[in-house]
């Protein structure tokens, strides 16, 4: 049997119809750049996620690039962020001519830990402490970072925090005040991309930006149109972050179905848990959902601690598709040697990186394929062990 980490294919089969419909509108209008689609989808997703304001943008990177930037992120700012993440999280610091600057992660959650972030700044001189001007905490895989720790220290050190909720799109937590948020709803502002392995994804490259204040939300309009305002007059230097008309179209219709493709990956996310905690002698950590926190499973990550290499080579000769997220954290990136890290500054993200196992969970799944994941592992742990 095959079981592919992620096919798109069944999505587009139920959705073929209704989407070339939109495709052939946009075309038939030969309005491809922003537009009507674009400003339903901004209002939308806005909705979605709780917030006041969306801006449609180019990609997540972009989403990421051109809010450092709409914040005033500049050369030699220093932005907090963790090692174990997409390379575009500290791509788009190190871009504008920014410090990454990294701490280690939560050994449960995959995310940036709140007490490591607290040190590193206590640890900062008076100069650094002053240039640290943001921290992007990652909702990695589609669970929320700490987000309540993690605010009230940027409010302690004055600063900006810029969500990166790429993975993490409808996820939420719950806060002490019993509040529900949603990722993209509790720092300065959200990044999102619907890069197709996305859990919403468009038919290339797309994001978005969300956020709460009107200020930002202008200045993020205006400097995804080259800092243009009103046309051809430029006060501030942006770029071209515009998103497609046609991925907007695409999209809107995908948002509809988000929700019930969200519990689908659930499901599927329950039903490994009760069979691999039950699949015989076995190391596998299965991933730990924090209480009041809604994992929205983009990627459903094992650890195999001593046989992820093994387990994956067996994975893959049985038709499994399977992926390491991520084999290097950013810190040991060679791009990034000139940031001074030293191999063994954030062993638990390097723990990640030499255990974590992303194993399909995508909704369109069947029953069928989902017994045949959890027999091939436990396969591989029975034949270990006897
Ligand atoms: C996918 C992703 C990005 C970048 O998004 P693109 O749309 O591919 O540019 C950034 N951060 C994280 C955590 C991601 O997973």
């Amino acid at each position: 049997m095959i079981v592919p980490l992620l096919d798109l294919k069944p999505q587009y089969a139920l959705l073929r119809e209704e989407i070339r419909r939109v495709i052939d509108e946009v075309c038939d209008s030969q309005q491809f750049i922003m537009g009507p689609k674009v400003e339903e989808l901004e209002r939308e997703v806005a909705r979605y996620c709780g917030c006041e304001f969306a801006v449609g943008v180019s990609s997540g990177t972009d989403a990421l690039l051109l809010s450092l930037m709409a914040s005033g992120v500049r050369a030699g700012d220093i932005v907090i962020t963790t090692p174990y993440t997409f390379f575009a999280t500290a791509g788009a610091v190190a871009r504008l001519g920014a410090q990454p600057l990294f701490v280690d992660i939560e050994r449960d959650t995959f995310n940036i830990d709140p007490s490591c972030l607290e040190d590193t700044l206590k640890k900062l001189d008076r100069g650094s402490a002053k240039r640290a001007r943001a921290v992007i905490p990652v909702h990695l895989f589609g669970q929320c970072a700490d987000m309540e720790s993690i605010l009230k220290i940027a409010r302690d050190w004055g600063l900006l925090v810029i969500e990166d909720a790429a993975q993490a799109i409808g996820a939420d937590c719950r806060f002490t005040d019993g509040s529900l948020k949603r990722a993209g709803n509790m720092g300065d502002c959200g990044c999102f991309s619907f890069f197709p392995s996305k859990n919403l994804g468009a038919f290339g490259d797309g994001g978005m930006v969300t956020t709460n204040s009107r200020e930002l939300y202008e200045r993020l309009k205006i400097m995804r149109v080259h800092g243009a305002f009103p046309k051809y007059h430029h006060r501030i230097i942006g770029g071209n972050f515009r998103l497609d008309a046609l991925q907007a179209a695409v999209l809107l219709i995908k948002l509809r179905h988000l929700d019930e493709w969200t519990s689908k990956r659930e499901k599927n996310a329950q039903y490994y848990n009760k069979m691999l905690r039950n699949a015989g002698p076995n190391p596998i950590e299965l991933p730990k959902v924090k209480r009041g926190v809604r994992h929205i499973y983009n990627q459903f990550v094992i650890r195999a601690a001593g046989a992820r290499d093994a387990l994956r080579d067996y994975l893959a000769s049985s038709g499994i598709g399977c992926e390491i997220y991520y084999p290097v954290p950013l810190h040991t990136q060679e791009c990034f040697l000139y940031l001074g890290y030293g191999k063994n500054d954030f062993p638990v993200a390097m723990e990640a990186a030499e255990t974590s196992l992303a194993i399909p969970i995508f909704p369109e799944l069947t029953t069928e394929q989902l017994a045949y994941v959890v027999e091939i592992i436990s396969q591989f742990f029975a034949q270990k062990i006897s």
